[in-house]
């Protein structure tokens, strides 16, 4: 059986009470038909207005970030039985600009996913490299580095995740991996993911990074891409509306 595929939206550090009210509604009203899961992962603080605007829809709730400890004297951190009390399914972790500007590496990354996954919430769990590890020609020693941490920490809970690859140099850049470049890393990622646990099937990998309406069908087609991540495009509610409308 092929699973449905999976839209999810990074609106970012973007968005106010009265966008987001706009957005939701639109997307809403919008995806009745949608042949996916789709999702909108958004700042903290709105997560109880979005919450309540999806109430009775299938517009699934996402947070950008969690904090890797339960409780306690962390200030600025959110966690994840926080997160689950606004109705939150999955949570980003290890986005490329939490590495880059958060100093987040890869065993941070992986206990992330674990008080995620232990709290009842999806990690959607990103992996990807830069541009000069891609010219270095080093994208299948970074991503299988990457993902081998959250496999070792997660053990057999490992098929409940959702990885994304989002090549560094597509994000927000409005240069996308083409369809093939995306298809080779993601199946590298499904053979690593195999080797970890026999659930792999249940294991969607999204593609991030540049992701449009123009662009979607053809990444989506790909055999191993299961869903998108996406940022820019998930802020215009008709862009949006079609990428999820691509995704069958
Ligand atoms: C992202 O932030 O995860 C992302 C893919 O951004 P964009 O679609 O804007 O490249």
């Amino acid at each position: 059986m092929t699973k449905k595929k999976l839209i999810a939206g990074n609106w970012k550090m973007n968005g106010n009470l009265a966008a987001n009210d706009a957005l939701v509604r639109a997307l809403v009203a919008g995806m009745k038909d949608a042949a996916c899961t789709v999702a909108v992962c958004v700042p903290a603080p709105y997560l109880a207005q979005v919450q309540a605007l999806r109430a009775g829809s299938a517009l699934e709730l996402g947070a950008q970030d969690v904090s890797p400890h339960e409780q306690g004297a962390y200030t600025g951190e959110v966690s994840a039985a926080m997160l689950k009390e606004f109705g939150v399914r999955y949570a980003i972790v290890g986005h490329s600009e939490r590495r880059q500007y958060h100093g987040e590496n890869d065993a941070l990354v992986a206990d992330k996913a674990k008080v995620a996954l232990a709290a009842g919430i999806t990690p959607i769990v990103c992996v990807g490299e830069t541009l000069a590890e891609r010219e270095a020609g080093k994208t299948e020693e970074v991503v299988k580095r990457q993902m081998a941490a959250v496999i070792h920490t997660n053990g057999h809970c490992i098929s409940e995740i959702v990885v994304a690859y989002e090549p560094v140099w597509a994000i927000g850049t409005g240069r996308t991996a083409t369809p093939e470049q995306a298809q080779q890393v993601h199946a590298l990622l499904r053979a690593q993911l195999k080797a970890a646990t026999e659930h792999v099937d249940r294991i969607h990998i999204l593609y991030g990074g540049s992701m449009n309406a123009g662009n979607a069908a053809s990444l989506l087609a790909q055999p191993d891409i299961d869903g998108g991540l996406i940022g820019g495009a998930s802020l215009k509610a008709p862009d949006f509306l079609q990428i999820i409308g691509a995704a069958r």
